[in-house]
C-alpha cells in the first residue's frame, strides 16, 4: 500500500486527497464566524482536550506500546502528564494572555490608547514527528487552539497505532467544524501543504523541514520549525562523574534515544574518558540489572521504531572505528537496540555526523573546555547543549561562547518540561518557539492598535495640538 509498516498494521485510514481543499476552506469559513474568538469556547475545547488524554489514558500507553515498544511510565511521564499540564495552564492563564497590553507609548501619545492585541491568525496547519506523538502533535495544538485558531493536525503516520487513535478520538471531543484531522503520508501532506494556512507549525528532521517552509514561502505564511541535529555534551574534570554518566545515560535511553533533546555525544578530557565509562556502567547495571535479565527484558526500555531506523543504527555501529565498551548488540527482529557506549570516536566516525537519535554514545577526546567550545562552534547550532561542571569559570565560558536552541548544566532532557522556557532551535535546529506563553504568542499576530480622540472636545483640543501635520508643510511647524 506504500504506508509504512506501522500505518498499515495499525489499518491507519488516509484522508482522501480530494477532500483536503474541501477541509481547509472549511476551516476557513469556521473561523471567520468567529466562534474561536470567544475564550470561553477556546477554554472549553482545551479542557476537552484533556478530558480525551485522560479518558483514554490506557489506550494511548497501548497505541504508544504498539508503535514504539516503550513503557507505561515514559508513557505517561514524557507525552500525558506533560500535555495535560499545558492545557492546564493554557486554560488557567488564557485570560490572561489574551488580554491586550497597554505599553507606555511616551507623552506624545497619552491619549491615543496604543494596545497590543493578541489575536488568532487564522487557519494553522500542525504536522509532528513519530517519536512523540502526542508532546510533539497536541503539544502545538494546545497553543493554536488557546490563540483562537481553526487547526488541521497532521500526525506522522510512521507512529501509526498513536495517528489512529488520534483520529478516533479527535471528533468525539473536539468540535469537528474548528478542529480536523488528515492522515496520510506525502502525498497527502502535500496535498495539504499545497493550501493556504496563516501558520504552519512542523516537527521533524531538516530536510522535511526545508520542503515546508518552500511550500509555506507561496503564501507567505509563516512557519515553526522544530528540527533536531547533534545535541552535544561537554563533561568537565570539575563535574562529578557519577552524576553526569546517569543522567546522560537516562537522557540517552529514554525512549531509545529517540528524543530530539536526547544527548547525542559526549565530549571529555582523554584522563577522564575511563572513569566516566566505569561510572557509564555502574548506571546501567542499575537501570537495567543483569539479574533482572538485563536491558533486552527490562519493561523499562522502548525498542526502534520500525526495521528501517533499526538498520541506519547498525550500520553507524558496523561503520565506527571507535571502540565499543557498552551494549552493542541487538536484534532486528524485535528491533532491540541497548543503550551503547563508544570509545575514541574520531571527528569523521559514522557516528559524528548525522543525528544518532538511537541509543548509541559515542565518547570524543577534548583536551578542556576551550577545545570543546572550538569543536561545538564548527558543527551545526544544536537543539540543546548540555554541560557537566562545577567551576562556574567553566559554566560562564562555555554558554558564552557557543550558540544552541537551549543550554543545560548538569542535567538532561528536563528543560522541555519547564513550560516557563520558550522551546525550540536556532539556525539549522529551527526557528520559532513553543511552550506555555511561547506557544500562545507563536499562533497568534500581535496587532497593534490605536484608538485616537477623534470626536468630541478631546478630539478637537487633539486636532488643534497635531494640526501642524497637514500641508501646506513649513519648516516651523517641524519645530512643533
Ligand atoms: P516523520 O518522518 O514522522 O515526519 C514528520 C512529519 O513530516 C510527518 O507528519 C510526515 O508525514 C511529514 N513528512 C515526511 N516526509 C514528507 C515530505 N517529503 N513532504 C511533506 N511532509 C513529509 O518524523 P522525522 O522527521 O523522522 O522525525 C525525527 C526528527 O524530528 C529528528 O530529527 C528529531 O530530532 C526531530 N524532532 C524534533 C523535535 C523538536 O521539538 N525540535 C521533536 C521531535 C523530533
Amino acid at each position: 500500500s506504500g504506508k509504512p509498516a506501522a500505518a498499515a498494521d495499525a489499518g491507519l485510514e488516509y484522508t482522501n486527497i480530494d477532500d483536503i481543499p474541501q477541509i481547509v476552506s472549511d476551516l476557513r469559513a469556521a473561523f471567520l464566524t468567529g466562534k474561536t474568538r470567544s475564550i470561553e469556547y477556546r477554554k472549553n475545547q482545551l479542557k476537552q482536550l484533556a478530558y480525551m488524554l485522560k479518558d483514554h489514558k490506557d489506550d494511548f500507553v497501548e497505541s504508544l506500546k504498539k508503535d514504539l515498544g516503550r513503557s507505561r511510565f515514559e508513557s505517561i511521564f514524557a507525552e500525558l502528564m506533560g500535555t495535560t499540564n499545558e492545557i492546564v495552564e493554557a486554560v488557567a492563564k488564557l485570560d490572561k494572555w489574551a488580554k491586550p497590553t497597554k505599553p507606555w507609548a511616551g507623552v506624545a501619545w497619552a491619549a491615543h490608547g496604543a494596545k497590543i492585541r493578541s489575536e488568532p491568525k487564522g487557519t494553522v496547519l500542525v504536522l509532528g514527528a513519530w517519536n512523540y506523538p502526542i508532546t510533539v502533535q497536541i503539544g502545538p495544538v494546545v497553543g493554536a487552539i488557546a490563540a483562537g485558531n481553526t487547526v488541521i493536525l497532521k500526525p506522522s503516520e510512521v507512529a501509526g497505532h498513536t495517528a489512529k487513535l488520534i483520529a478516533k478520538l479527535w471528533n468525539k471531543y473536539l468540535d469537528p467544524e474548528c478542529y480536523r484531522i488528515v492522515n496520510g503520508g506525502i502525498p497527502e501532506t502535500t496535498a495539504v501543504l499545497d493550501q493556504r494556512f496563516e501558520h504552519i507549525f512542523y516537527t521533524g528532521n531538516g530536510t522535511v523541514g526545508r520542503i515546508i517552509a518552500e511550500k509555506a514561502a507561496k503564501w507567505l505564511c509563516p512557519v515553526t520549525l522544530e528540527l533536531g541535529g547533534k545535541s552535544p555534551v561537554y563533561v568537565d574534570k570539575s563535574a562529578d562523574l557519577s552524576i553526569a554518566a546517569h543522567r546522560i545515560l537516562w537522557g540517552k535511553s529514554f525512549n531509545c534515544g529517540q528524543t530530539c533533546i536526547a544527548p547525542d555525544y559526549v565530549l571529555i578530557a582523554p584522563e577522564l574518558q575511563d572513569k566516566f565509562i566505569a561510572e557509564l556502567r555502574k548506571a546501567y547495571e542499575r537501570f537495567f540489572p543483569k539479574g533482572k535479565g538485563g536491558v533486552e527484558e527490562s519493561a523499562s526500555y522502548a525498542r526502534i521504531i520500525n526495521p528501517g531506523h533499526w538498520k541506519r543504527l547498525d550500520a553507524m555501529l558496523g561503520g565506527t572505528k571507535g571502540k565499543i565498551v557498552l551494549g552493542g548488540e541487538g536484534d532486528e527482529n524485535s528491533k532491540f537496540l541497548p543503550p551503547t557506549v563508544v570509545a575514541n570516536v574520531k571527528p569523521n566516525d559514522p557516528l559524528m555526523t548525522g543525528e544518532i537519535f538511537g541509543p548509541i554514545l559515542p565518547i570524543m577526546s577534548v583536551r578542556n573546555v576551550k577545545e570543546a567550545v572550538d569543536f561545538i562552534n564548527s558543527r551545526d547550532q544544536p537543539l540543546s547543549l548540555y554541560l557537566f561542571a562545577g567551576d562556574s569559570k567553566v559554566k560562564d565560558f562555555f554558554f558564552d561562547n557557543t550558540r544552541s536552541g537551549a543550554c543545560v548544566q548538569g542535567d538532561t532532557l528536563l528543560h522541555f518540561a519547564v513550560d516557563a522556557l520558550p522551546f525550540g532551535g536556532t539556525g539549522p535546529s529551527g526557528y520559532g518557539n513553543y511552550h506555555g506563553k511561547a506557544s500562545f504568542d507563536q499562533f497568534s499576530h500581535q496587532r497593534a492598535s490605536l484608538d485616537a480622540p477623534s470626536t468630541g472636545l478631546l478630539g478637537k483640543i487633539i486636532e488643534l495640538v497635531m494640526s501642524s501635520r497637514y500641508p501646506p508643510y513649513t519648516e516651523a511647524n517641524l519645530k512643533k
